[in-house]
């Protein structure tokens, strides 16, 4: 048998070792038929051979978290996404109404980034000044934390909201008469009119999928997910379908892992029948997600201990479930064969979380799949050997080290923080680590990630955090972006280059293993290969 294609180089890693070698990647179809010298052996008349000199091939990206809908639709052209720079009401309803007028065909106008903290802490906004700007167009603006929508009184009819409506969690905002502020709080209170934001011609659908697919492929992403915890509803369906049509089209160009929501169910009939009919190697349900905290920057992180800022709390369980419904939860899920992913961002969520799963392999013996945690922005250490113990994926984003600003040495005290992000020390006690970016949090370029991670610096140079101690190596860095990642997703096909698993290849633009870390984060990538095919070429 003949190779379709050779890639050849002086540096592939592979992430099945740590040091690089030095030959060629060959691929048959959709899948990898050799690396390193052997490949060589499958080089026929009619095989393309590729040549790239010391740039290193390595396996695609795969970003272990991605908040794909919500992000792919952020970034296209029918949302505004510039009010993040506004610093008042006025100002976000001046930008808003700009766009709706460059914008006179899109019939519901959509907006991302608006946040009180950035207007000097004035008073929530109200439908008022929409309605007065916008007073014939459905307006939705998301706030720049995905928590708060704000609308004007067309989408709050559009959407049927009303001031008596009883939300699982979360509120309807209204004012001091009873009638509705224009205002939802949480996820949960959010659906109804985030069903509105999603509802877009099935054409349009395509393209912004399209888009934003190819967008990643650039950076060498080959795989991402879908992390918003998803509730079993017609938006959701609408949405896998789009998605799930694209791929009988030939035209999506990365694979997309499905985790629709946990917290709350006990039964999971519902995302078992979406297992059966999402489950091909490019679009499959992987399991579900939940939550066990929120954030410390809102003092909504659950610590262990106080807030060093704030002695009289320690966060809070965000879903306000008791740990015996979240046990429910968890071991029902597992039950029923569904890894799950749960956010946590402190020390108190991640030990919370830890025991939940040990309760769930007690209850239902040694699972065979991976269940994971998500951010673990701070840790107890006494935990960390915990992850290996239990086969628990600590999955992680690098980035967001370099975005705290050391906020959290103010919040949760210096000693507390030399166990922020602690990619070393889970390294060390035997733990898999995952990296993803938590997009559109931030963007979805690794190489800022694996620079952020191998230095713990920001992009100025400047430490993050206490803990230098915590760095990784590169080719630790970037086995937690692929071999990592898949094993998140409970994936052993794809995350390495070798015979036999499928064909998601790139090649970078330089050979990250002999520059000065400080490049790491400029490199870009040269060629990405998905599924055997080049989704992607510079
Ligand atoms: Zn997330």
């Amino acid at each position: 048998m003949k190779a379709d294609l050779i890639l050849r180089s002086n540096n592939i890693f592979t992430s099945t070792s740590d040091t690089p070698i030095s030959g060629g990647v060959a691929i048959k179809g959709n899948k990898i038929l050799a690396v390193g010298e052997e490949a060589e052996t499958f080089c026929g008349p009619e095989t393309e051979v590729k040549e790239y000199g010391n740039k290193l091939i390595m396996p695609g990206f795969i970003d272990a978290h991605v908040h794909y809908f919500m992000g792919a639709l952020a970034a296209s052209e029918h949302v505004c996404d510039a009010l993040i720079t506004s610093s008042s009401e006025a100002e976000c309803v001046a930008i808003i109404k700009e766009f709706a007028d460059q914008h006179p065909d899109e019939e519901r106008i959509r907006g991302f980034g608006w946040f009180p903290a950035n207007w000097n802490d004035a008073p929530l906004p109200t439908k008022k000044s929409l309605d007065e700007a916008i007073p014939d167009r459905p307006v939705y603006l998301d706030a720049a934390d995905g928590h708060t929508l704000w609308m004007n009184s067309m989408a709050l009819e559009e959407a049927g909201i009303t001031p008596d409506m009883k939300p699982k969690s979360g509120s309807i905002g209204k004012l001091e008469n009873g009638e509705l502020s224009g205002l939802l709080f949480e996820p949960d209170a959010m659906a109804p009119a985030m069903a509105k934001v999603m509802e877009l011609d099935i054409q349009k659908m395509k393209k912004l999928h399209q888009d934003f697919m190819a967008n990643i492929n650039k950076w060498g992403i080959t795989s991402i997910s879908e992390m918003t915890a998803d509730d079993y509803n017609d938006t959701t369906y609408r949405n896998y379908s789009v998605v799930r049509e694209m791929e009988k089209e030939g035209s999506l160009t990365c694979r997309l892992h499905l985790y629709p929501k946990l917290d709350g169910y006990r039964d999971f009939t519902k995302a078992v029948e979406y297992r059966k009919e999402f489950c091909s190697e490019k679009l499959r349900i992987s399991g579900v997600k939940g939550f066990i905290d929120g954030v410390t920057s809102t003092f909504t992180g659950l610590l262990l201990e106080p807030y060093s800022d704030r002695p009289d709390t320690c966060g809070v369980n965000v879903p306000n479930a008791a740990k015996e419904d979240n046990a429910d939860y968890i071991t029902a899920a597992n039950k029923a064969g569904l890894p799950v992913r749960l956010h946590c961002i402190a020390d108190g969520s991640v030990r919370m979380a830890l025991d939940l799963y040990e309760h769930s392999q007690k209850e239902n013996g040694k699972l065979p799949f991976y269940n994971t945690i998500e951010h673990i922005e701070n840790i107890h250490p006494e935990d960390i050997p915990r992850f290996s113990k239990l086969s628990v994926i600590p999955s992680m984003q690098p980035y967001h080290l370099t975005l705290d600003f050391n906020e959290k040495i103010g919040r949760i005290g210096k000693e507390r923080c030399r166990w922020e992000w602690p990619h070393r020390s889970l390294l060390d006690a035997g733990a898999c680590l995952a990296f993803g970016t938590d997009y559109p949090v931030v963007d979805f370029n690794p190489f800022p990630s694996l620079y952020a991670a191998v230095t713990r610096l920001d992009d100025e140079g400047v430490p993050t955090g206490v803990n230098p101690e915590e760095r990784i190596t590169l080719a630790e860095a970037l086995t937690a972006y692929t071999a990592g990642s898949a094993k998140a997703y409970n994936r052993d096909d794809i995350g390495a280059l070798e015979a036999g698993k499928l064909a998601d290849v790139i090649v970078v633009d330089r050979d990250l293993f002999s520059i000065p870390a400080e490049e790491i984060k400029e490199a870009g990538v040269e060629l990405t290969i998905m599924d055997g095919r080049i989704v992607y070429e510079k």
